[in-house]
């Protein structure tokens, strides 16, 4: 249920019922409107008497019923858009993000190179995996630890925040020691033990939705972060399974809309995962960027014809630079005060 306080509640007032939501059995999550504060006590769906319980505590103005499943990522909960804040800039409530990097973490060479070059044409962050969950184990898996550390190189060199995939929840506690966002992919995204311990880490978390999930699940499976206290989710719609074989997945533009009158957290779009294929990437960016996403995650690689992994799908340094261009001259055209700099 969601607990509205009256304006300028006293603090004795507001801790004694901050106490008692706990004593009752929920967990408070507090959200500070601009006169009001929003709590929202998360647990067993609540009865007619407690709900008029606590209407009975003093400071209470209003006790409402949260109608959607997902409790922590809907708008009665939140109604102020959720910002990403890192300190190359923001995504969110009018501010977007470009994060970009090759699929994989190689070698030194190439994640620096490609760190200096996204960082010059304009990207927030840097992303490379060094856990890769491929489809084969025969495929490349990923340097491990030894790519977490030249991605923490390549931050020192560039100063962008780095976002890289966490392929387990043991794996949680060594990802967060070097990466500024952890990245939960499509395959995981229902790894309900993955999200938890993502949640606990109080990293930011980028969700991909899995590729047969629903929205519903998609936020349902933000929740699971979110319920740990961790508010810092970003949502990347990744394209999904269909019967279409042109691209590899079909992206769906319409998650966008539809996520955004749902949440208040940040919705991205990855146009390399869904493409599969370079030339698709741009045209598929830009209309995420149209539809009203609030940042992407592109593919790039300083000689993507010798990539380890999603060879065909990442862009050469020169596209990438086209690509930035083209959202750049996009975002002022959908409101987005805070277009990403050249
Ligand atoms: C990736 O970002 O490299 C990746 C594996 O993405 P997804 O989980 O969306 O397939
Ligand atoms: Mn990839």
């Amino acid at each position: 249920m969601l607990i509205v306080t009256e304006p300028g509640i006293a603090t004795e007032d507001f801790e004694a019922l901050i106490a008692e939501i706990r004593r009752q059995g929920y967990t408070p999550h507090v959200s500070e409107g601009e006169n009001r504060t929003l709590i929202g006590a998360i647990g067993r769906p609540p009865t007619p008497e407690i709900m008029d319980h606590f209407r009975a505590l003093p400071g209470v103005e209003q006790v409402i019923r949260i109608t959607q499943p997902f409790k922590l990522a809907s708008w009665e909960v939140h109604p102020e858009p959720s910002v990403l804040t890192l300190p190359t800039g923001k995504s969110g409530g009018g501010h977007f993000m470009v994060a970009a990097g090759p699929c994989g973490v190689e070698d030194r060479e190439q994640i620096l190179t490609a760190a200096r070059y996204v960082k010059q044409h304009g990207a927030q962050m840097l992303r490379g995996g060094a856990f890769k969950p491929r489809t084969s184990p025969y495929a490349f898996q990923g340097l491990g630890e030894e790519g977490l550390e030249l991605l923490a190189e390549a931050r020192a060199e560039t100063g962008l925040p780095v976002v890289t995939e966490v392929t387990r929840p043991d794996l949680v506690e060594l990802v967060a020691g070097y990466a500024d966002v952890l990245q939960i992919g499509a395959r995981n995204a229902q790894n309900f033990a993955l999200l938890k311990a993502a949640g606990e880490s109080g990293k930011p978390v980028l969700l991909k939705r899995g590729m047969s999930m629903t929205l519903d699940e998609f936020l349902m499976a933000a929740e699971y972060v979110l319920s740990e206290g961790n508010p810092n989710v970003v949502l990347v719609e990744r394209g999904i399974r269909t019967f279409e074989k042109a691209t590899r997945f079909t992206l769906d533009v319409s998650a966008v809309p539809v996520l955004k009158e749902r949440t208040h957290l940040p919705v991205w779009i990855d146009p390399s995962h869904a493409a599969g294929k370079r030339s698709y990437v741009t045209p598929l960016a830009l209309a995420g960027v149209a539809a009203g996403a609030d940042g992407i995650i592109v593919e790039t690689h300083p000689n993507p014809e010798s990539a380890k992994s999603d060879a065909a799908q990442q862009l050469h340094e020169d596209e990438f630079a086209a690509l930035m261009e083209a959202v750049r001259r996009l975002l002022p055209a959908v409101g987005k005060a805070a277009a990403v700099e050249a």
